[in-house]
């Protein structure tokens, strides 16, 4: 049994603080402010200067890719121009002794010549190992020539340019399949382990892994489901297929995510679904985005899930996207919802799409680092949207005022998983009425974590009986002003009663 004494805030309701936390093996038995007597001769873990909040949920990651990649994402993050990147590459290549490099993150976005590196840029970094490159939004990538010889791609593929190494559309998931057949596979099962250990030090107790990537066989799922067990953190497990046989096959209660689950594109390639073309020119007159499949799919989707208790994500980004999803759910959740189906990301919506989600009760899991992302910045978005549909962008506080549960989450790989970083970008949205209190942020993260993943009974919060998963944090995240909420330091991480960090 452990007694600590702390600025407790339990997330149970806006003003609720505690001065004690008691936990006895994995679950909290006591949270208040004086002691039961029974409990006197116990002695007090003082961290009266710190406070806990429940352990935090990261609600939308690729898992495996993250830990995949971990080690080369901030290759791409901090570089403002071409060379600065070319630089990256160089020193990590020199710095990691591999036989085929496979990285992520590069962004024509982020640097001010507005382009990906080339084949032979990489060339004269590399020229007899792989160097193989994925587009932070996971939709293209770039190889060297050592990479394109080992690869089998035909040239006639669509979206493949030879001469700069680029694979963009059809050629691109041609690639990826190449590549990963290839990958060594105690890279993957390291990355796992790396991952967990990452998101645990960013106080991260329970995070969703959207598994089913395209690797033959569905390795990155089995291996997560495997490896799930042996971690310190919590790892929850969605299928992104739209197989129902596949689903039923590997017994899992969530289902969906991106990928084969997207029924659009994203806006770093201009594919997420729009009711109104984008403001850009592109090689499609007045483009809208795409619809990627037919939506009486999700229909076959939701029928077999509500029949067999499984919840359904999918992805939907762009206001075309997210209206064809509320359609389908709106058939399927009888106005309770009650296997919580979710949608993932629902960057733009109306008022009147609000409050459609809000009157069937549909989840929302998105991401508020995307309102700040230096691989795809706000003036990229709103350069493709333009500035009034920009105001539409991740509409929080409406969100919250109509009473949808939001979670939030990283998208990793695409930004790295840190709900404190979250937490800031929620409370200092660009569109500034559409910042989330301090509070509210911290539900985000904690509690409608919890919801999103039908979890709340046992965790989110800090309550009886529920799960000992808490943080200590050196600063007070409702006390202190919402600028300085990054720089909140996540100082000791409890999972199951047991200190992980
Ligand atoms: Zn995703």
């Amino acid at each position: 049994m452990k007694i600590y004494k702390s600025n407790i805030i339990p997330v149970t309701s806006e003003n609720e603080t505690a001065k004690y936390l008691i936990t006895d093996k994995d679950k909290i038995i006591y949270v208040g402010n004086k002691i039961p007597s029974k409990y006197s001769q116990v002695e007090i873990i003082n961290l009266e200067n710190k406070t806990i909040v429940p352990g935090f949920f990261d609600t939308h990651t690729h898992f495996s890719s993250f830990g995949f990649f971990i080690d080369s994402l901030s290759v791409f993050t901090t570089a403002k121009s071409i060379k600065e990147v070319l630089d990256n590459i160089k020193k990590y290549v020199s710095d990691n002794k591999k036989k085929f490099y496979i990285m992520f993150g590069v962004s024509p976005f982020s640097v001010k010549e507005n382009r990906l590196p080339t084949k032979m840029e990489l060339d004269a970094i590399e020229s007899k190992k792989p160097i193989f490159i994925v587009q932070y939004d996971g939709h293209a990538a770039i190889g060297n020539s050592a990479l394109l010889k080992k690869v089998k791609v035909s040239k006639d593929i669509a979206g493949f340019n030879k001469e700069l190494g680029y694979f963009f559309q059809d050629s691109f998931y041609k690639v990826v399949k190449s590549v990963t057949s290839k990958a060594p596979l105690t890279d993957a099962i390291k990355g796992i382990k790396n991952g967990a250990d990452y998101a645990a030090k960013q106080g991260i107790t329970s995070i969703v892994a959207l598994q089913g990537e395209g690797f033959p066989l569905d390795m990155d799922l089995r291996l997560v489901k495997f490896y799930s067990k042996r971690l310190k953190i919590q790892i929850i497990p969605y299928f992104q297929t739209r197989s129902v046989k596949k689903i039923k096959r590997a017994k899992l209660k969530t289902w969906g995510g991106c990928f084969e689950c997207a029924i659009d594109g994203s806006f770093g390639s201009l594919d997420a679904a729009m009711k109104e073309p984008y403001m850009v020119k592109t090689d499609i007159e007045g483009n809208k985005g795409k619809i990627f499949y037919d939506y009486s799919e999700i229909s076959t989707m939701l029928e077999y899930a509500n029949k067999n208790d499984i919840q359904v994500a999918i992805h939907a980004i762009g206001d075309k996207g997210i209206e064809e999803v509320v359609n389908v759910f709106q058939q399927y959740t009888n106005g309770e919802n009650k296997n919580n189906h979710r949608i993932e990301h629902a960057l733009i919506l109306s008022k009147e799409e609000i409050k459609r989600i809000a009157d069937n009760k549909i989840h929302i899991a998105t991401q508020p680092a995307f309102l700040g992302d230096p691989l795809e910045p706000i003036s990229l978005l709103k350069n493709i949207l333009g500035e009034e549909r920009f105001r539409r962008f991740m509409p929080l506080k409406e969100m919250f005022d109509a009473g949808i549960v939001v979670s939030g989450g990283s998208d990793a790989p695409v930004t790295m998983p840190n709900p404190l970083a979250g937490m800031y970008s929620a409370m200092n949205h660009p569109v500034s009425e559409q910042s989330l209190t301090a509070y509210q942020a911290l539900q985000m993260f904690t509690i409608n974590g919890a919801k999103g993943v039908r979890m709340d009974k046992i965790q989110g919060s800090l309550e009886v009986n529920k799960l000992a998963d808490f943080v200590v944090l050196d600063k007070n995240p409702l006390k202190i002003d919402k600028k300085n909420i990054k720089n909140i330091k996540v100082e000791q991480v409890f999972k199951n009663g047991k200190r992980i960090v």
